[in-house]
């Protein structure tokens, strides 16, 4: 079959049998999508032949580009020996070596890691445990959790209930255990109508009215350090997450540091606590755990919180949770390769000339007539887009002015995903400076002319 005519079918076929995750399948039906077929670096190639760079890391997940050498070859070498075998009453050799690289790399006083297969499982996995923790401990009364506005730890009914965006969770309302919210620590639309840095982290103190009237029935506070990704790349004040770290460890909660988006380079650390040297009490990673190649997460906890759950069999003290796929062969395989990866390539260290340039490139925007804030912390940007820009007023929901941008960057050959008026850029931590310029140079010509042909 013809290239086009093979496109066209898959197309139709698309469009009868599948059914898009965070999509409006009615104007999806309307639009002719993407087929991608290939991936090298940092670049995607569609089924007719053309070239787009990742803009986004395929969701997230790209770590050091598609089509790695050393993840490759990593999991064609355990297709020869297994892909799959289970971690219910048996163990295997990729889950053990990567349990111990996990533990050497995550921050102190972590200990135990506990797989599952994705950002949401991990968060389920962390949230379950908080609570049963408290449970063994005789705090029969922490059963809800605390968390923040425009936060998001994924799709599943537990990850709902602690998540903060209205548009996605809402709806879910009558189905989601009780979560009590503190401010978002969003300084460019303060909801506490504060100023940085005038306002010495008010949102803190608020967070710490809220424990300190219910932290008898909280178990966790759970919290994406340094960043609200889904929220809108929302960028905290420095001194933030260490502040509520004092304020778990003050009120006896346990913190559910969400690193789900925030892990493996994203930040310019390896991870987001790092930059403030914060150990959290549990920890949730998936995403770029396996450069990008395979579901794979893991929720790795302090000592005593295993300790905790040790007794004999009538105890019931067991953490009854597992996931069919858990500690899967060929991801342990492809996260051991990514590991290694950073190490050999000192991928950390060459990062921050890339975020540096990212910096330069992007700044290059900031005096653009719609650009309202641009929000950097490694290579996870956010541009917001606003109708005016003194008065930060934002565009109209049915402007989807932030699909509008991406929609032209594609055709320029970018491809990138808004998250409502906010252009996010986030490319593999391996981008050469060539693709940044590219990257950023589309970006700016596709929100100019989108925005300033209104
Ligand atoms: N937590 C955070 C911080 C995320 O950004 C995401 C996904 O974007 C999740 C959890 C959920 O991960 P997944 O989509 O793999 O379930």
């Amino acid at each position: 079959m013809k290239i086009r005519a093979l496109n066209k079918r898959l197309q139709k076929l698309d469009k009868k049998y599948l059914w898009h995750p965070f999509t409006q399948m009615t104007e999806w039906q309307q639009g002719n999508p993407l087929i991608i077929t290939e991936g090298r670096g940092s670049y995607l190639k569609d089924i007719l032949g053309k070239w787009y760079i990742d803009g986004v890391s395929s969701l997230w997940v790209s770590v050091h580009g598609h089509r790695k050498r050393e993840i490759d070859e990593a999991i064609k070498d355990q297709v020869n020996r297994i892909s799959h075998s289970t971690l219910l009453g048996l163990t295997h050799s990729p889950a053990v070596e990567l349990a111990e690289m996990i533990v050497k790399e995550v921050p102190k006083g972590l200990t135990r890691v506990f797989y599952s297969d994705n950002g949401s499982t991990a968060v389920e996995v962390g949230l379950k445990m908080a609570y049963q923790y408290w449970q063994h401990k005789g705090k029969k009364n922490k059963v809800s959790f605390l968390s923040f506005r425009n936060g998001y730890h994924g799709d599943t009914i537990g990850a709902v209930s602690v998540g903060g965006i209205d548009i996605f969770h809402k709806i879910f309302s009558p189905l989601l255990f009780q979560s009590y919210q503190a401010p978002s620590p969003y300084c460019y639309r303060c909801e506490l109508n504060r100023t940085y840095s005038s306002c010495r982290l008010y949102c803190l103190k608020v967070t710490e009215g809220i424990l300190k009237k219910h932290h008898k029935k909280i178990a966790g506070l759970i919290i994406e350090p340094l960043v609200q990704g889904a929220g809108g790349m929302i960028t905290s004040p420095p001194g933030f997450l260490k502040g509520i770290r004092r304020l778990c460890s003050k009120y006896d909660v346990l913190l559910i540091a969400d690193e789900v988006a925030t892990g493996f380079g994203r930040t310019g650390r390896m991870f987001a606590c790092e930059h403030e040297n914060v150990s959290p009490d549990i920890l949730c990673l998936a995403k770029g755990m396996t450069g990008g190649y395979l579901p794979l997460a893991a929720t790795v906890t302090a000592e005593k919180i295993y300790k905790a759950f040790l007794g004999t069999y009538k105890d019931l003290k067991t953490f009854f949770h597992g996931h069919t796929y858990t500690g899967n062969q060929l991801a342990c395989a492809a996260a051991i390769a990514n590991l290694n990866i950073f190490k050999k390539e000192r991928t950390i260290l060459k990062t921050q000339r890339r975020i540096a340039l990212l910096n330069k490139e992007v700044q290059t925007m900031s005096g653009f007539q719609h650009i309202g804030d641009i929000r950097q912390r490694g290579v996870m940007i956010g541009i917001e887009l606003v109708r005016d820009k003194r008065n930060r007023a934002p565009y109209p929901l049915e402007d989807r002015i932030g699909w509008r941008v991406c929609a032209r960057a594609l055709e320029k050959g970018l491809i990138i995903r808004p998250l409502g008026d906010v252009v996010v850029l986030m490319p593999p931590l391996s981008i050469s400076r060539q693709e940044i310029k590219s990257l950023v140079r589309i970006t700016a010509e596709a929100i100019q002319e989108v925005t300033e042909s209104e």
